[in-house]
């Protein structure tokens, strides 16, 4: 069978010409494991595959053939419109669809008014049963949390398509990774919330770090997990065991509670590695950064001393957050927020709106209250928008005091200071570059909170008084999917919200406390 395997990177074009460099050197960086993973068993099984990537250069219809009978689109919810247009034009030249990846687990019952095959959980075994089967009008999942995947050497032919500009790395390519799936921890908004953590093969994590520092000694290694590491002492006794190791820069998201004592040395002497921590709030999720039940000042105190520790043995540390949750109330969340800026300035700030993934805790809790905009297309399931209503702001002071503190850390002085306080060219250009993005975003931020003053009918919206979708959300979906987007009629657009009724969690651990893994 002649098979297209599309991991969809970008919800539409790049139309600037910054945003074109930007996709063209970051966002290719974004390729997901699984995509690659599927077009290597299905060349395996003997098939004619065709691997691509789309990160907004080009028309995304045009990166595989016409001719075939199966397409796999892996996608995230941002990026699902784009992907049922496409859709729409395969079904037309009676290809198979199936889409998978977050946004097929997070919405299935949507993928289906588009897809002939959604799929949740995936692993070898059920691309082979899809090949055989062809099965149409369902939803498929394995129900088994996959242990094994193809070696980073069987993925080369993947990996250079994706992350290689014409066949050759350049100092952004990563070399995608995984060591483990899911997380000990359990966090409401959390699309992994459930997942069971499991760390996959070191023999084959073993393999794989020897094939890049003999072939790729100088490129970055980018580590898929959701929380790398929680297993400190049997990842790091087998890296440790290789001999002749690089000194790769790694890029890891990690909870702050792994890193501590001696971990911290070997962290070190292991390699460079920028980490990605999560702190999300002041006031919540306090059990990863190791901060229990304190208060939001004493959280903000030891978070701060943690970051003046781990400093020491990283190359650069991105901490993210998130503002819009049902804990944040008043002016407090900013002001700790900006004088957690000015106590580290060596730490790069990253914010985000809370967003109700489907088959979350989060989202079972909005739908429940009936506080999600059940209008808004998903592809505005991310910053800048808001597609729920605020618990404790009205729209306009939420967006006010978002921009207030996005402008604060994305200063000039603020800039320098950070620049002043990398360690590495890598770090300071990411430093650099979203400063500008951050810019960027405080522009869009404003345009919203213009409308919301301005356009009754935008603010009746956003204050769930009415359905009805403004126009200008209209207009950015068109804008975005250009011309795929007469694919989609207006009313296609508002996404089928199902209760999947999953328990209430809370963010504790889902096995014991995760210092201990
Ligand atoms: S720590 Fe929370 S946000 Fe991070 S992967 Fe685990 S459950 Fe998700």
């Amino acid at each position: 069978m002649r098979i297209g395997i599309l991991d969809i990177l970008s919800a539409g074009a790049a139309r600037r010409w910054d945003h074109k460099a930007y996709k063209y050197m970051v966002t290719r960086q974004y390729a997901s494991i699984m995509p690659q993973a599927i077009s290597v068993w299905c060349r395996n099984l003997g098939h004619d595959v065709f691997y691509a990537t789309y990160f907004g250069d080009k028309d995304p219809k045009s990166l595989l053939p016409n001719d075939l009978d199966i397409v796999f689109i892996s996608t995230y919810t941002q990026a699902s419109a784009l992907a049922y247009a496409l859709a729409k034009l395969y079904s037309k030249e009676k290809t198979l669809t199936v889409i998978g990846g977050p946004h097929a687990k997070q919405f299935p019952d949507d993928c289906r008014r588009f897809f002939d095959v959604v799929v949740g959980d995936c692993d070898k075994t059920l691309i082979a049963e899809i090949l055989k089967d062809k099965p149409c009008g369902e939803f498929i999942s394995s129900g088994r949390t996959f242990t094994e995947i193809p070696s980073v050497e069987e993925r080369m032919p993947e990996i250079r398509s994706s992350t290689f500009i014409r066949n050759k790395a350049f100092p952004f390519t990563l070399i995608p990774v995984l060591t483990s799936t899911g997380c000990p921890n359990s966090c409401d908004f959390c699309v992994d919330w459930d997942k069971p953590y499991t760390l996959l093969s070191l023999d084959q994590l073993e393999a794989d770090m020897r094939y890049i520092f003999q072939h790729f000694p100088r490129l970055m290694i980018g580590i898929h997990d959701p929380n790398f590491a929680i297993k400190f002492e049997q990842v790091f006794n087998m890296l440790e065991k290789i001999p002749n190791r690089k000194r790769n820069l790694y890029t890891i998201e990690t909870s702050l509670s792994v890193l501590r004592g001696s971990r911290l040395e070997r962290l070190k002497s292991l390699g460079d590695f920028y980490i990605v921590p999560g702190i999300e709030s002041w006031t919540a999720y306090s059990n990863k950064v190791g901060a229990g039940t304190k208060t939001p000042r004493q959280k903000l105190d030891n978070v701060i001393e943690q970051f003046n520790i781990i400093r020491h043995y990283v190359t650069g540390i991105q901490a993210n957050f998130m503002f819009g949750l049902d804990v944040d109330v008043g002016d407090e969340p900013i002001e700790l927020t900006k004088e957690f800026a000015d106590r580290v300035p060596f730490v790069m700030p990253n914010f985000n709106i809370p967003v109700p993934f489907g088959n979350t805790p989060l989202y079972e809790r909005y739908l429940r209250e009936d506080r999600i905009l059940r209008a808004m297309p998903f592809t505005f399931y991310y910053m800048p928008y808001l597609v729920y209503t605020l618990k404790n702001y009205s729209p306009m002071d939420f967006y006010e005091k978002l921009i207030d503190m996005v402008s604060y850390i994305s200063s000039g002085s603020m800039l320098l200071k950070r620049l002043r306080n990398a360690h590495a060219p890598i770090p300071s250009g990411y430093n650099l570059v979203k400063t500008l993005s951050n810019k960027q975003m405080i522009g869009r931020l404003r345009t919203i909170l213009n409308l919301l003053n301005n356009d009754k009918q935008f603010r009746a919206f956003h204050e769930h008084e009415t359905d009805v979708l403004p126009e200008f959300y209209h207009y950015q979906y068109e804008h975005f999917l250009g011309p795929y987007s007469t694919l989609i009629a207006r009313d296609k657009r508002k996404p089928l919200l199902i209760s999947h009724k999953k328990p209430e969690v809370c963010s504790k651990t889902k096995a014991g406390d995760i210092s201990n893994k």
